[in-house]
């Protein structure tokens, strides 16, 4: 929640104003880390071939496995977003993409950036949301 906030708060941000996407996520970076709040990013997407850089089943061994289980399940919730929108735009997925820079361009846009991220932030809490309903939690 604090770090879609973030994003949201950094846009409107005047410092912000003429940065591209990447120096845009550093400036956000940099500040959740001195808020506390470094996201743990164990996924990634690659951007030119929309995929993630290994299995995730390999990735939930190596990273998740102290976890609950559905802290994997809201990652990959978040991952599948950024996968989505970059299929999207660079045409199919893998090794065969039509348009391999067409997702690494379009983050160079701060504004495509954060939205990309806010969908990405909004499908995670949904899975949380729903486990926390399913189990009752308050
Ligand atoms: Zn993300």
């Amino acid at each position: 929640m604090k770090i879609k906030e973030t994003y949201e708060k950094m846009l409107n941000d005047s410092n912000t104003a003429n940065m591209d996407g990447t120096a845009f996520n550093d400036y956000v970076k940099g500040k959740l880390t001195s808020d506390d709040l470094a996201p743990s990013a164990p996924m990634e997407t690659n951007k030119n071939s929309c995929t993630p850089p290994e299995d995730p089943a390999e990735t939930k061994k190596k990273r998740y496995m102290c976890l609950p289980a559905v802290v994997f399940e809201a990652d990959l919730a978040h991952e599948k977003v950024h996968q989505d929108t970059c299929g999207k735009l660079n045409v199919k997925e893998g090794v065969n993409v039509k348009y391999p820079y067409a997702y690494e361009n379009y983050l160079q846009n701060k504004n495509n950036y954060a939205a990309d991220e806010d969908n990405a932030y909004n499908e995670k809490i949904k899975v949380l949301q729903n486990w926390k309903n399913a189990n009752n939690c308050k």
